[in-house]
């Protein structure tokens, strides 16, 4: 939700949850309004939305710390983001403990069921055409996301789940406005909603689309929410709850009537009950002083991250000009991306050669196939496990497959240190179209960011997780954190992460500026996707005189990010013009 037409309605709605006069001060902007960015000290807070940056800041003011707020702040998306985040999707989160000056990162990727085999997404031989892979229940995948928010907050938090809830369980009950952002969602997956009673009663109330300026509650939300509360992760994953998404998923709440040809799929009760976040170590690569932590597979991110990065680090990227500096980028994203698509998927299944994809040996020979121009088209995936440190298996190098635009990234950090980024999704805009009836929330199609077609390292099977691009970053100079950020945007979230990173620690771009400079993405492919029309400045006729080609786009992805400076400043910074623009908060303005 963004609020642009309804700042009456969110003043009060401030005031509501934050008492008079916002939370100790902290800057909300004119009047009350978002703002996208927002320089201070103390905690800091950059969201797509301004409830969910307003809920964390209320969690920081109580003396929660980041990992208290980063849930109150998610929470508080699952409802008004609800097309590409809530507690039917997944996610991983990347948090840096200050006092104990480690980074810790929790896979709560959604999973796929016992039932899974490799050929599930294929019929008579071929894969199921994707628009319907998209809108089934074969591709729900078992929800991640409760269950990395309780071990965020068991582990690292010092609040309880009923007290980090609480800002979202309100705003279930009181509603929130609906806005052209949250609408136009509603249009585009007008059909789909149709097709599923649950969707179209939460979405399409009285059978159309919500107007511009009417207000949505969702009570099965709050009750879902308040049973988690009261219950813990247990009341999700096991109970009436579960039972819920187990019948919605094989027996899709098809409306009477309609011809949408609706697979179903094949979850069981236990699937459910057995649902385990992972604590994994983040990926970890040096760049130049900085330290770079990301999230390691079943993630793409980190390990794509780090070695673009690691190629760049060949290049004295701050003295060249502004477009031999791009090129660079865009060819070393190129490279990182043949070797994604060859080799990361669930570490669990396949053996990722990550110390060989993120030696520094092994950017060196990437970083040569590099010249003045740019590459024609795709190329071929490097040889890594010549630079491994640990016995892997060679795998077949296989094409990248189709991702969504969906998900929501957030960054909190607070006065004693802590970072969070964390980046979570139902995969889809709209998931796979189909709310849990009498709970509020939609669910994931994540189990379409599988391979349908073997030989390859991300093919679907039974307990595993499809590859992610989502790139939670935290980035360190000399121990402490100077930048910490992520994005939604399927696969170009990474080229987002890693563009941005570039600019600010590189190229001493500010912050903002870097936010909304135009993002050019480059995924091994013959042209780059470029967004708000990068591809007219002179730095694209620059490009263009070595050979680079275009793609254009509306928006590649939504930075959130908090960078960290000399004595305790702090810049959130979000979008001022993509999706609406985000919300960015400082404890001390
Ligand atoms: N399913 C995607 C992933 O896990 C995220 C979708 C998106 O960001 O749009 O990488």
């Amino acid at each position: 939700m963004k609020h642009s037409l309804k700042r009456g309605v969110l003043l009060l709605g401030a005031a509501l949850l934050l008492g008079q006069g916002g939370p100790g001060g902290a800057q909300v902007g004119a009047g009350g309004a978002k703002v996208p960015s927002a320089t201070g000290t103390g905690g800091a807070v950059a969201t797509v939305d301004h409830d969910a940056s307003v809920a964390a800041m209320k969690i920081l003011e109580a003396g929660g710390n980041a990992v208290d707020a980063a849930v109150a702040a998610a929470a508080t998306l699952g409802l008004t983001e609800p097309f590409s985040c809530g507690v039917g999707g997944g996610g991983f989160m990347v948090v840096y403990l200050a006092k104990e000056g480690r980074v810790i990162t929790i896979d709560h990727r959604e999973m796929a069921p016992a039932s899974f085999t490799p050929t599930v997404f294929l019929e008579g031989g071929k894969p199921i055409a994707f628009g319907e892979r998209v809108t089934s229940g074969l591709s729900a995948g078992i929800p991640g996301t409760v269950m990395g928010w309780q071990e965020a907050l068991r582990r690292y938090g010092t609040k309880s789940f009923a007290e980090v809830l609480a800002p979202a369980i309100a705003l279930a009950k009181s509603g929130y406005v609906v806005d052209d952002y949250f609408q136009s969602q509603i249009k585009d997956n007008l059909d789909r909603f149709k097709t599923f009673t649950s969707s179209a009663a939460l979405y399409l109330p009285g059978g159309t689309l919500p107007a511009v300026g009417s207000r949505i509650n969702n009570p099965d939300l709050a009750r879902t929410y308040e049973a988690i509360a009261a219950g813990g992760a247990q009341a999700f994953y096991t109970g009436s709850i579960a039972q819920a998404m187990v019948d919605t998923v094989n027996t899709p709440p098809v409306a009477p009537g309609s011809t949408a040809n609706v697979r179903k799929g094949n979850w069981a009760l236990a699937d459910v009950a057995n649902y385990e976040a992972r604590i994994r170590q983040p990926t970890v690569n040096t760049y130049r002083g900085y330290t770079v932590y990301g999230m390691q597979p079943p993630s793409s991110g980190g390990l794509t991250i780090g070695e673009t990065l690691n190629i760049l680090e060949g290049y004295d990227i701050a003295k060249l000009s502004e477009a031999d500096a791009y090129h660079r980028y865009i060819e070393a994203s190129r490279l990182a991306f043949a070797d994604r698509g060859a080799y990361m998927a669930d570490p669990e299944y396949t053996d990722v050669p990550q110390t060989g994809l993120l030696s520094k040996e092994f950017a060196a020979q990437r970083r040569a196939l590099i010249g003045d121009r740019a590459a024609a088209g795709a190329v071929a995936a490097g040889n890594p496990f010549k630079f491994q440190t640990d016995p892997s298996i060679p795998l077949l190098p296989a094409p990248a497959s189709l991702e969504g635009q969906s998900t929501t990234h957030l960054t909190v950090s607070d006065a004693q240190g802590n970072v969070v980024a964390y980046t979570f999704t139902i995969e889809s805009i709209g998931g796979n179209g189909m709310v849990v009836p009498g709970h509020g929330f939609l669910l994931n199609n994540e189990l379409t960011d599988f391979d349908a077609v073997a030989p390859h390292p991300n093919i679907p099977e039974a307990g595993k997780r499809p590859r992610s691009s989502m790139s939670p970053t935290i980035v360190l100079k000399d121990g402490k954190p100077v930048l910490a950020l992520g994005s939604p945007g399927g696969s170009t979230i990474i080229t987002t992460v890693g563009q941005a990173i570039m600019n600010i620690l590189d190229r001493g771009m500010p912050a903002q500026a870097a936010v909304d400079a135009p993002r050019y993405s480059q995924r091994n492919g013959a042209t780059t996707t470029v967004d708000q029309g990068g591809e007219t400045t002179p730095l694209a006729r620059a490009l263009e005189a070595m050979g680079h080609k275009w793609a254009t786009t509306d928006a590649n992805g939504k930075l959130a990010l908090i960078q960290f400076g000399e004595g305790g400043k702090v810049t959130a910074a979000t979008e001022s013009r993509r999706g609406g623009g985000g919300s960015a908060l400082v404890q001390k303005p």
